[in-house]
């Protein structure tokens, strides 16, 4: 649906109101174009001294071509000549540089003391970042850090990222990645969503990275060659995903329920697509997927988007509301991976993707029956990944507020202050979601289990 109080702020009266009431002023985000560059714009890098990932980093640049700039520092261009990145000259006090990205290794920051190296690299620079910019610091997993010092450090960059993301304003997004140790040579695909406008409504978030195998892909159809399925696929969210899916090379089986048949149709023809028109909480969901997918080599990825709700106050809300919305939202996500898992229904590398929602983070006011389903979903990912085996993944992600039915459904006053109260002052399209999930399920994606990603736009709720 539109957003008419960001279309008013682009006409020259709404400008004028906006800017003399002091209210949120939506910037339109950057989103990704096929065939176009990772990042358009230049790339600003820089690391803390004793970092261990700039040579990661610097391949990922050098792999996407980034016009990359970093100041005086060597062990940074040593780094950047191994792996043949062209590093061009970033002199201090150079105040006229604007850079659409500014990536910063905070890996070799050891104690508290240290952390001024973060000021002293971002202070200069903090009003140089272009719209729709990114600013990423990737540091070390805290748990894993040899020293109590150093741990305490790193955890503290979370801090800093977040902040960052609510200060640069200009739909700017700052995310903190984690990396495990020797997991370096995982980072590709994580550094490559962050830096592209595909996360234009990602912000504020921590992205942690294991170690695991690395699989060579096709970075412009990471997906070629795999079946997914997507449930909810007929409308909103999850026809975005199955588009977005498609679009990275995936074949596609759309599922929704029977009476959906129309719009599934059209959605999967778009897309040259198969479709499944069956209920997720029938018991034997798992098998008719299993056998959909059959024909196509199997399930390769599963993106469980299907999902309801039924608000009402605790107080007012019939068991049957309860338990409709706990059956499809959660119970029904449990028994399809369950039989997936236990009976070979997952191919090897498979990707398994949970669609939770900020209100299971946050909680939220005639939602306790929704909010225990989300919250049940970050359950699933969180106890189901280290069960894993074969290179299966499940992650999540937790949308905010995102322009479809569902929020359209929201009374206006409720839904205005959902859309705005974020660091974008917008709501979030059902893309923006679809390329968090597409990150998720890439066969680049080995390193990433166990995430919970939001897509809110860094909203104020449960933050
Ligand atoms: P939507 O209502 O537009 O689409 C949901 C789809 O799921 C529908 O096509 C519906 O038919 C299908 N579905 C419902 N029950 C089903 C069942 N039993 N079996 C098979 N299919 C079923 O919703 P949306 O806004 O696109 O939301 C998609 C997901 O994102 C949901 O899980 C929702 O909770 C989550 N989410 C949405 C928002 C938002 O702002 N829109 C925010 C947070 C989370």
């Amino acid at each position: 649906m539109t957003d008419q109080y960001q279309a008013f702020s682009k006409s020259p009266i709404g400008k004028f109101v906006i800017k003399n009431l002091g209210l949120p002023s939506p910037l339109e985000l950057d989103r990704f174009q096929s065939a176009t560059p990772v990042i358009q714009g230049a790339v600003l890098f820089g690391a803390a001294p004793n970092s261990v990932l700039t040579g990661d980093i610097a391949q990922v640049l050098s792999n996407i071509h980034a016009n990359t700039y970093a100041g005086n520092n060597s062990a940074l261009q040593q780094a950047a000549a191994k792996v043949g990145l062209s590093v061009s000259a970033f002199n201090d006090g150079d105040k006229e540089s604007k850079f659409k990205a500014v990536v910063f290794d905070a890996s070799g920051i050891q104690n508290s003391e240290q952390l001024s190296e973060l000021h002293a690299f971002f202070n200069p620079i903090a009003r140089q970042i272009q719209s729709s910019g990114r600013v990423i610091v990737v540091g070390l997993t805290p748990e894993q850090a040899p020293t109590i010092k150093q741990a305490i450090a790193q955890r503290a960059l979370e801090g800093f990222v977040k902040s960052v993301g609510k200060e640069f304003k200009k739909g700017i997004a700052a995310q903190l990645v984690y990396v495990d140790k020797d997991a370096g040579q995982n980072i590709e695909s994580t550094l490559r969503f962050v830096l592209s406008p595909r996360s234009a409504y990602v912000s504020g978030q921590v992205i942690r990275v294991a170690k695991a195998n690395v699989v060579d892909v096709d970075w412009a159809k990471p997906l070629a060659g795999k079946t997914a399925v997507v449930t909810g696929a007929s409308r909103g969210i999850g026809e975005a995903i199955a588009h977005v899916l498609s679009r990275d090379g995936a074949h596609v089986i759309c599922l929704d329920v029977p009476q959906q048949q129309a719009d599934l149709d059209r959605v999967a023809s778009a897309i040259g697509g198969s479709t499944l028109a069956i209920d997720i909480t029938a018991a034997d969901a798992g098998e008719k997927i299993k056998a959909a997918a059959a024909q196509k080599g199997g399930v390769d990825i599963i993106i469980h988007n299907a999902g309801i709700t039924r608000d009402k106050t605790l107080a007012n809300m019939k068991p049957e509301l309860w338990d409709l919305v706990i059956n499809i939202n959660l119970s029904a996500i449990e028994r399809v991976n369950d039989y997936l898992l236990e009976h070979a229904g997952i191919n090897e590398n498979g990707r398994i993707v949970c669609v939770s929602s900020i209100s299971g983070i946050a909680g939220n006011l005639g939602q306790t029956n929704y909010a225990a389903s989300k919250a049940g979903v970050i359950g699933v990912v969180k106890f189901t990944a280290p069960l894993l085996q074969k290179g299966i993944t499940i992650n999540a992600v937790a949308p905010g507020f995102i322009e479809t039915q569902m929020t359209a459904a929201i009374p206006f006053a409720i839904r205005e202050a959902g859309r705005r109260m974020n660091s974008m002052s917008q709501g979030g399209q059902p893309v923006d979601v679809a390329e968090t999930i597409a990150l998720f399920a890439s066969t680049a994606s080995t390193g990433l289990n166990g995430n919970v990603v939001r897509v809110c736009g860094q909203s104020l709720l449960g933050a």
